[in-house]
């Protein structure tokens, strides 16, 4: 396995982080993961504007 992305513009909206990284062609992703344990969401998304809102819409099923 390659080295995992560097996520840039990390910000954390309730339990979930946003974070940007370039994926192996060099194009920006938009990475939603939740932080709760056990969670595991996590999901990626071609605009901030979509993972942002994935992560504010994103109703944790262990909290
Ligand atoms: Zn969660």
């Amino acid at each position: 396995m390659p080295a995992r992305h560097r996520f840039r513009r990390v910000v954390r909206l309730g339990p979930v982080q946003v974070g940007t990284a370039y994926d192996s062609r060099g194009r920006e992703k938009h990475t939603a993961a939740c932080t709760a344990p056990r969670c595991g969401f996590c999901a990626d998304y071609d605009s901030r504007a979509a993972a942002e809102l994935a992560a504010r819409t994103h109703r944790c099923p262990v909290r």
